[in-house]
């Protein structure tokens, strides 16, 4: 029998652009809501699919990479040059776009590969208030 058990409610602010979009070609941030469910087995001997106090660690570490970061596909890595009298992280995504649907997708896959690549992992990430993406990784 598969469950599903999940956490809601992680949150990282980032910026980004995604020049695939006109209106979205200037630099400007989100608070991104994310959501997490894994599914797999229940172990008869814990009762439990995962103890969610793991997943909620291994997720917190995961989105944490994410925080407060310009997040930039890496084709525009070498392209990004800025002197300024604040602190600027950047965080390169493996994706044409930094938009929610690859910076799910990279969370997933990174969620997925440090809970040992057993159990599938389906993101939901929110852009503002109303927008989201949803990942089933793999
Ligand atoms: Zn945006």
């Amino acid at each position: 029998m598969k469950v599903r058990i999940g956490i809601e409610g992680f949150a990282i602010d980032s910026a980004h652009y995604t020049l695939s979009s006109p209106g979205n070609a200037q630099l400007h941030g989100h608070t991104y809501v994310i959501s997490v469910e894994i599914e797999g087995q229940v172990d008869p001997s814990s009762g439990f699919v995962m103890d969610f106090e793991i997943l909620r660690k291994t997720v917190s570490e995961v989105v944490k990479e994410w925080d407060h970061k310009l997040i930039v596909p890496a084709k525009d890595i070498d392209k990004i040059r800025v002197e300024a009298p604040f602190q600027m992280e950047i965080k390169k995504i493996n994706a044409p776009f930094a938009t929610a649907e690859y910076i799910g997708t990279e969370i997933a896959k990174e969620v997925y590969q440090r809970l040992g690549n057993k159990y599938k992992v389906n993101i939901k990430i929110y852009e503002g208030k109303d927008s989201y993406a949803e990942i089933d990784y793999p």
